[in-house]
């Protein structure tokens, strides 16, 4: 069998989930991979497992997004000197509660991981892709940052300014040759999601369940592998119709 010409992804929060989903068909795609996690040691290790059983090299990288000097360290040198041909920013946590409720930790736990990591991880990585001219990144929002979730203040801000992020960016690098988008998944069936009542849900769901990682990763290795693209600063949403 002919090995396809290897290509670098970072995967930021890709030991579970969506973003373990996203490893693997990038690997699957002819992408070594960088992925980070920040705590689940034995999940990590078995998407690094995974990885390498498809033939393609993995290393794990472990910081809390959340941490600017942690993700700065662990990603300003390494993207210098190997620059990624594709990174996603998939790392996220969920703190629900009312808003009239909502206590100022669950507001800056969710704003520090899901849209200041954008920036802790991000950063690091734009120089060295500018100098290349050449790289796609996709960044991982949800259905509740385009219409709003009640319960979920919190997380709709993060996400909606993740959307903004990203357009800003798409306008900045576009004509170096990077292109820049987010995909935007509804429900899917993840751990993140796994308290949530079904029944109520599912009613509000035109093709009647939820989504599979794979059914998001599909699309983000579209954003990352394929040749012929003329998609830039768009919210692709992978929600089963949930928003339209
Ligand atoms: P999971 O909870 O299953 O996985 C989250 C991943 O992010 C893990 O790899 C986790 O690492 C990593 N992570 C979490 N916090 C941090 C942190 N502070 N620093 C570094 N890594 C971190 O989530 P999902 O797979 O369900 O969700 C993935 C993304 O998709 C999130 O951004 C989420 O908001 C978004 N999303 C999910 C939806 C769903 O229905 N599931 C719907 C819409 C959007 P570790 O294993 O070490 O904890």
């Amino acid at each position: 069998m002919t090995k396809i010409p290897s290509k670098l992804a970072l995967v930021v929060g890709g030991s579970r989930g969506i973003g373990r989903a996203i490893a693997l068909r990038l690997a699957q795609s002819g992408f070594d991979l960088w992925v980070t996690y920040v705590q689940n040691q034995t999940a990590a290790e078995e998407v690094k497992a995974a990885v390498e059983a498809l033939g393609r090299s993995c290393e794990l990288l472990k910081f809390d997004v959340a941490d600017h000097d942690a993700a700065k360290a662990a990603l300003t040198e390494r993207a210098d000197q190997l620059v990624p041909d594709a990174v996603v920013f998939n790392a996220g946590i969920a703190k629900d509660n009312l808003f009239v409720w909502m206590t100022k930790a669950e507001w800056d736990a969710v704003i520090n991981t899901n849209l200041n990591g954008f920036y802790n991880c991000i950063h690091p990585v734009i120089f060295p892709m500018l100098r290349e001219k050449r790289g796609r990144i996709v960044v991982i929002s949800s259905t509740s940052g385009q219409i709003g979730q009640a319960g979920q203040v919190n997380y709709s801000a993060a996400k909606a300014g993740l959307i903004g992020a990203v357009k800003a960016l798409a306008r900045e690098v576009g004509r170096k040759n990077i292109y820049v988008n987010v995909v935007a998944p509804g429900v899917i069936e993840t751990e993140m999601v796994a308290h949530l009542p079904k029944e109520q849900i599912l009613p509000l769901i035109p093709v009647a369940r939820f989504g599979q990682a794979e059914e998001v990763a599909s699309i983000v290795n579209y954003l990352c592998a394929e040749e012929h693209i003329y998609i830039n600063g768009q919210v692709i949403g992978v929600n089963g119709g949930l928003a339209m």
